[in-house]
């Protein structure tokens, strides 16, 4: 038995070791894609369903990895966050997004606002005000064109701390909206204690419209949630009609998803949804 155990400690530990091996492979190109800038920004519209105009568009990251291709954030965001690389990458992801923005603005064109999605521990970061206000100043960005998105659960870590961060960004002029809504257990009262504007449906309950009788529940109460507050609302992950239809019958207008369009680089939103949309 004694023998057996040592095996099977050897086993794990040889697996172990594997799994560290490669997080540590991960984070030394993770680290040298910021170096070298290997990241790509997609965007994907934000439509107004009733007028099917663009009111804005969110930002979605991706890795152009030499070796793997493009890498999608789920696979290297989380690694980022424990590690603290985030706060690099998002720093890159909030200068090259407002520098695009800001050049359709300045070419007359109408890009809406910027939906950014900032990782709580960027957001909590000494640095960033600083960093924010550096960006407004010298991309000559104004702040009502920005939207910050955080997720439900990154708020409700440390609600208290995020309160008091999120009012200083507030007090600039920006927007903050909660992510994934739904998913997060805030409760009613922090809810009505966070200064957000807008709450974003998340996509979970958003796919099981209307046969599913949990999410057509969750998506009308959140609706009446938002309405009960004064909060601005938007659905996540249209893909199509059918949901579409039946946001819009409870009310909610402004909706994202694959039914309007995936998230695509810039030079094909400007061509596809600056007009149609
Ligand atoms: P999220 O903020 O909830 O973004 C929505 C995700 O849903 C995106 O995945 C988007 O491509 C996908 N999506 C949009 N419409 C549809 C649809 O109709 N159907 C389906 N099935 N999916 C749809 P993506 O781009 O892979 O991003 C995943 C997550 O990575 C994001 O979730 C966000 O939390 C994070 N992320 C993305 N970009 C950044 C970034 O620049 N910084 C940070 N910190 N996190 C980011
Ligand atoms: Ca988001
Ligand atoms: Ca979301
Ligand atoms: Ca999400």
């Amino acid at each position: 038995a004694k023998e057996e155990g040592r095996d099977n400690y050897q086993f794990y530990s040889a697996e172990m070791t594997a799994l560290a091996f490669e997080r540590v492979v991960m984070e030394s190109s993770l680290r040298q894609a910021i170096k070298n800038e290997e990241f790509v920004l997609y965007y994907q519209p934000q439509v107004n369903a009733k007028s099917s105009k663009m009111t804005g568009m969110e930002a979605l990251i991706r890795w152009e990895h030499p070796r793997l291709g493009l890498m999608l954030p789920d696979k290297f965001i989380p690694l980022a966050e424990e590690t603290g690389l985030i706060i690099g990458i998002d720093r890159w992801v909030m200068r090259t997004a407002m520098t695009q923005i800001k050049a359709w603005y300045s070419a007359g064109l109408n890009p809406g606002v910027l939906a950014l999605n900032l990782s709580m521990r960027q957001l909590m970061d000494e640095s960033f005000m600083e960093i924010l206000h550096e960006c407004l100043e010298t991309i000559g960005f104004e702040p009502e064109w920005l939207e910050l998105e955080v997720t439900e659960s990154q708020m409700m870590k440390k609600p208290d701390d995020a309160i008091v961060r999120l009012e200083q960004i507030k007090a600039m002029g920006i927007n903050i909206a909660i992510d994934d809504f739904g998913t997060g257990y805030s409760s009613l009262s922090y809810l009505k204690r966070l200064p957000v504007s807008k709450l974003k449906i998340d996509q979970a309950f958003i796919h099981g419209i209307p046969e599913d009788k949990g999410s057509a529940a969750i998506v009308k109460a959140t609706i009446a949630l938002a309405r009960s507050l004064g909060l601005k609302l938007i659905a996540e992950g249209v893909e199509n009609e059918v949901q579409k239809t039946f946001l819009v019958e409870h009310g909610c207008i402004i909706m994202q998803g694959y039914y309007y369009g995936r998230p695509m680089p810039a030079e094909q939103i400007e061509k596809k949804c600056f007009d149609i949309c």
